[in-house]
């Protein structure tokens, strides 16, 4: 009799297993977006009535460089990582922007970097906090990733990997720039004039770069590196870095590259608590993002933006601040950018 039972119950579950789909036919018949890549130049008071033609001009041709060597790399068949990696470096070799060259000061005029990268397809991620030699830090963030056993590593432990690893070392004077070092100035004078500890760049401009990307063989990325926020103080890290904060990707759910005031992108998870709407809530990109930048950072004060992408191909540029220096590419020779609040 007991034999029979499980007889029974062995031909019923074949017989059921058959009727419905197996798991990989349900991952074939999920939808797959086109090759993508998007770009971040960091979000902020970025008005056009303060900005002169020339520089805005300069934004848009080096967010150009950057998105279209990322989508070149993605249709020659390279990964999501690799594009993400190659449009990150373009913008930190920039003066333009807030990562690499043309990082911000601390506090005591030097310049730390931070930077992460994580692959969506297998969950690995890599980053470096705190880096002052490092010439591109998210090279160093993706050897991290790719060639040990960690997840993040910081200061001269970082340094010495990334020297082990082959990585370019710049020369101290290198990350000077004239502009970021004047608004160190500017905020230590008001701090003084105020007696308080301002971490915020005066006029609110935050700079950082990211990029997500969605590949030929259907696999996300994402990567984000920064110099952090003008005046901090010594060893302060921010969101960048930090896996769930700044940076998140996973297939399942999207791709996340933030930029803002990093204590509140830390203290709310942003990039993982849009991934986790998604994944948890079933909401959609967008409105996802939106609940997260529009809604609960900003009951909270927190300014800031991401960019976002998911497998089908759905992207998002959200943020809550005038502007946001962002733009992608989704359909060849067809770059879209785009600065002010538009
Ligand atoms: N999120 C960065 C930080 O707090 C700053 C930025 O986005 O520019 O370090």
């Amino acid at each position: 009799m007991k034999q029979q039972i499980l007889v029974y119950i062995l031909i019923s579950f074949a017989f059921f297993s058959c009727l419905s789909p197996q798991n990989n036919e349900i991952e074939e018949e999920k939808k797959i977006g086109p090759i993508t890549i998007v770009i971040h130049g960091g979000a902020g008071t970025i008005l056009k009535k303060n900005m002169t033609l020339e520089k805005e001009q300069a934004y848009r041709e080096k967010l150009a460089e950057a998105l279209n060597l990322g989508y070149e790399v993605l249709e020659n068949g390279g990964t999501s990582i690799e594009a993400v990696a190659s449009s990150i470096r373009i913008l930190e070799d920039s003066p333009l922007f807030n990562a690499g060259k043309g990082a911000v000061f601390t506090n005591q005029g030097k310049n730390e970097l931070d930077a992460s990268i994580m692959d969506g397809k297998t969950s690995k991620a890599g980053a470096v906090a705190g880096v002052t030699t490092v010439k591109n830090p998210i090279m160093a963030a993706l050897a991290v990733m790719e060639n040990s056993p960690h997840v993040m590593m910081s200061g001269g432990g970082a340094e010495l990997f990334a020297v082990e690893q082959g990585i370019e070392i710049a020369d101290s004077g290198y990350f000077f720039t004239k502009r970021r070092y004047n608004s160190l100035r500017r905020i230590q004078k008001k701090e003084e004039e105020q007696s308080a500890y301002l971490t915020e760049n005066p006029d609110y401009k935050y700079g950082t770069v990211g990029a997500v990307a969605l590949d030929s063989d259907g696999n996300i990325a994402a990567g984000t590196s920064t110099g952090g926020m003008t005046n901090k103080r010594y060893g302060r890290i921010g969101d960048s870095p930090i896996i769930g904060a700044g940076t998140f990707a996973e297939n399942a759910s999207c791709a996340i590259s933030a930029t803002g005031h990093g204590e509140f992108f830390i203290r709310n998870v942003v990039a993982y608590d849009i991934a986790a709407l998604m994944k948890y809530k079933q909401l959609s990109l967008e409105d996802a993002a939106q609940e997260v930048i529009n809604k609960k950072l900003v009951e909270q004060k927190g300014s800031g933006g991401i960019i976002g992408l998911d497998q089908a191909g759905n992207i998002t540029m959200t943020f809550n601040t005038a502007g946001m220096y962002r733009g992608y590419i989704q359909q060849k020779d067809n770059a879209v950018i785009k600065i002010f609040g538009e």
